[in-house]
């Protein structure tokens, strides 16, 4: 009989931190728009002899940020390191890091299981280091570029608290998501400003003991963390099925076969020769520094979800659409500082705006129709001056011309008909002409009022407001 395993799964992220320089000289740090090779580096960054790192505040200001999102404790002192290993890519052959003292520990986040419960993954640490450059391998050559030398990475290490793969995917968009919006880094995989490691090892449900862990590299997407993570809990699954051993070691993934494969065994910490980093002095954070960045920290989704389901009684569904990002959250709320229903403008903003931004791939940011325009609108139909089949109309010419609704119902004669007097009229044409549905409607079929409705709406080439009509067939009926 199949041993049912647990999989016990632990991520290593480096996010590139979204800073104007590099982390320890002045070189330009936005490499990844096309730059020529070899083009945005200086002694420092390529290690030539006698250049010296001068730390870059502005990442340490991001990755405290970025800990104190992630709710770690930030040590008031924290040490560079150096990590001692011959790669090409590394010309200085350390990579400066940070390892017995990291800049951050003990944090935590909150993701979905499988089944859509909470659940806390720890964060046992977050420091800072350096990245290497490119290699390029074409034919018999390999070409180096060192543009990427040196830019600013922070290395977020989670507890193995993650048992699937769904909640790897669930912990990794939770994080990159806080990322974004915190402004740290842009994530994008396919420049690397996001890259992700993971180890996973597998034991019974209730051993204490975690199993032997192998380290999967070369995870370039979401997915492709999903698929490899699926792909190896089934590979160490069916080895120690049939009683064999798990060999620790770093395999890495094929996107194209949807494999891994064995590339090297595991190193240990010892191998690297850390050591403090001579020419850096220990990074010394004061209480009122943390303090100051932490002010800095913006509403959180989940924090601004909850709250607009709070302040303006918007449903779980609404609440989270409209704070998808912070810009399309901060144009619902310039919208409803012009007093317009809170449902009214979740429906326009979630359906109609969110539909246009999608079609067009643009930014809520950009777009044709400004909140107190998109208010205006909304408040016309409110007030019953359009129906909603109307504003839907004057909505699309809205956005051709980015002229208010007033102007474009005007230009466009767009009016409801809420004359009661020739609605009433028109009501009484349709009793006359309609007994079966009036003697229907008094045996209680109220649906029957539909094709009365009908013939109103039709005599007023569909300008008259349904709202008043039920209202006039109200009071009609009652006297038949
Ligand atoms: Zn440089």
């Amino acid at each position: 009989m199949k041993q049912n395993w647990q999989a016990v799964i632990g991520l290593e992220i480096h996010v590139q931190l979204n800073t104007k320089s590099k982390l320890f000289c002045g070189c330009e740090s936005n490499y990844e728009k096309n730059k020529p090779t070899n083009t945005t580096v200086c002694p420092v960054c390529t290690g030539q002899p006698g250049a010296l790192p001068v730390l870059n505040e502005d990442a340490v200001k991001l990755s405290v940020k970025a800990a104190l999102s992630l709710n770690c404790k930030i040590n008031h002192q924290s040490v560079f390191a150096r990590k001692n290993y011959f790669y090409p890519d590394l010309p200085k052959g350390y990579q400066i890091t940070q390892h017995d003292k990291p800049l951050a520990e003990f944090g935590y986040v909150e993701i979905l299981t499988d089944e859509g419960q909470k659940k806390k993954i720890n964060i046992t640490r977050a420091h800072m280091e350096e990245d290497a450059g490119k290699s390029m391998h074409k034919n018999e050559h390999s070409l180096i570029d060192y543009n990427r030398s040196s830019m600013p990475l922070l290395e977020i290490v989670s507890e193995p608290d993650i048992n699937s793969s769904v909640e790897a995917y669930n912990y990794l968009t939770v994080l990159k998501e806080m990322l974004i919006w915190t402004g740290i880094s842009n994530c994008d995989m396919e420049k690397g400003e996001l890259r992700v490691d993971v180890n996973v090892s597998l034991k019974e449900p209730k051993a204490k003991e975690l199993g032997v862990k192998v380290e999967i590299k070369n995870l370039n997407s979401f997915r492709a963390v999903k698929d490899a993570l699926v792909h190896e809990i089934k590979r160490q699954s069916d080895l120690l099925d049939r009683g064999e051993k798990i060999f620790q070691e770093t395999r890495l993934w094929e996107d194209e076969t949807g494999n891994t494969h064995a590339m090297r065994g595991k190193e240990e910490a010892k191998d690297y020769r850390y050591f403090p980093e001579p020419d850096l002095k220990p990074l010394v954070l004061e209480e009122h520094y943390i303090n100051d960045v932490k002010k800095t920290l913006p509403e959180f989704a989940h924090q601004k979800q909850a709250r607009f389901e709070k302040q303006y009684k918007l449903s779980d569904y609404d609440a989270k659409l409209l704070t998808i990002n912070s810009n399309t959250a901060d144009y619902f709320e310039e919208v409803m500082k012009c007093k317009v229903q809170s449902k009214n403008a979740a429906n326009w903003i979630g359906s109609d705006i969110l539909g246009k931004v999608n079609e067009h791939k643009i930014s809520i940011l950009d777009i044709p129709i400004n909140p107190k325009n998109l208010a205006e609108l909304i408040k016309f139909v409110e007030g019953g001056t359009i129906s909603i089949k109307q504003a839907r109309e004057v909505f699309e010419k809205m956005w051709q011309s980015s002229k208010p609704a007033k102007d474009i119902i005007e230009k466009h004669g767009f009016s409801q008909l809420s004359d009661e007097g020739q609605l009433e009229t028109w009501a009484k044409e349709a009793i006359k002409g309609n007994p079966k549905a009036v003697e229907d409607i008094k045996r209680g079929n109220q649906k029957a009022v539909g094709a009365l409705v009908g013939y109103v709406m039709k005599q007023s080439k569909g300008k008259a407001n349904p709202g008043v009509v039920n209202k006039v067939f109200a009071k009609l009926l009652s006297k038949e």
